[in-house]
């Protein structure tokens, strides 16, 4: 299917061509990286048509295009728990049917340059390919990784190189440069945030959750799901068990049910 990026038309391409989740491209799950976005990379790059693109996308573009593809498994839904203030523990459904996507807009521009302090700085969204070399730059000290990817992404939003020397650069900037940067990037969102407003069914009081996008994903079963190969064998091959999504595997166990009432 063909999927218009937020980034909507800033880069070389505003559209991508993504597989839904097949039986078969979710097996490569229990393999996937333990760094949260390389796992997400990993597994778009299964469903993209032309998976080199991945690398050229904004950061929001790809957590974009991983909502779809993790709401593709569970109808649009990914379902949460939380534990309330009161103690209760309160679960709760994101449904991407009434998810409201930010575009980018037309005066939009991934790369600004501003004056602060009388110095002049350039502010730019970060794509995939930067993420990638800031992990790579964390993981040469991974006791400190947290914080040596943070300032990483912080020092090439500056548009700095990333090296020993980009880092003494920021260390030796005001601070107020530093969160400058991170509200960017926090302006220039695209996509939909995974958050959701809950209201505990105790007490009634409301909480912003995180929505586990990378945690549904991962704790799908992909052993169950092969499993059920047998039941289907005389209906179908295992290629054609493979190319199936999970919706159409759901369908096709209920008519099987069916079938033996
Ligand atoms: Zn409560």
């Amino acid at each position: 299917m063909k999927i218009y990026l937020p980034s909507n038309g800033k880069l070389k391409f505003n559209s991508v061509q993504m597989n839904a989740p097949s039986i078969g491209a979710l097996r490569i799950i229990p393999n996937l990286s333990q760094i949260e976005h390389y796992a997400k990379n990993e597994f778009l790059r299964t469903l993209l048509e032309k998976p080199e693109q991945l690398e050229e996308l904004t950061i929001c573009d790809r957590d974009y295009l991983f909502l779809l593809a993790v709401g593709g498994i569970n109808l649009n839904k990914i379902s949460g728990s939380y534990n309330c203030k009161c103690g209760k523990k309160v679960s709760f459904d994101f449904n991407l049917d009434t998810a409201i996507a930010t575009f980018l807009e037309k005066d939009d521009r991934l790369k600004i340059q501003k004056q602060i302090n009388k110095n002049k700085y350039t502010f730019q969204t970060l794509l995939v390919k930067d993420e990638t070399v800031a992990t790579e730059y964390a993981l040469e000290d991974e006791k400190n990784y947290e914080e040596r990817f943070e300032f990483a992404k912080v020092i090439l939003t500056l548009g700095q190189k990333l090296d020993d020397k980009g880092m003494e650069w920021l260390q030796k900037q005001d601070m107020s440069i530093y969160y400058a940067a991170k509200f960017f990037e926090q302006c220039m969102f695209h996509g939909i945030e995974p958050f959701q407003l809950t209201t505990c069914v105790h007490c009634q009081k409301q909480t912003l959750v995180h929505v586990p996008v990378v945690k549904t994903l991962l704790q799908v079963n992909i052993s169950v799901i092969m499993s059920r190969f047998a039941s289907l064998a005389k209906s179908v091959d295992f290629n054609s068990f493979c190319s199936l999504t999970i919706p159409e595997l759901n369908t096709l166990m209920q008519n099987l049910t069916n079938q033996h009432k």
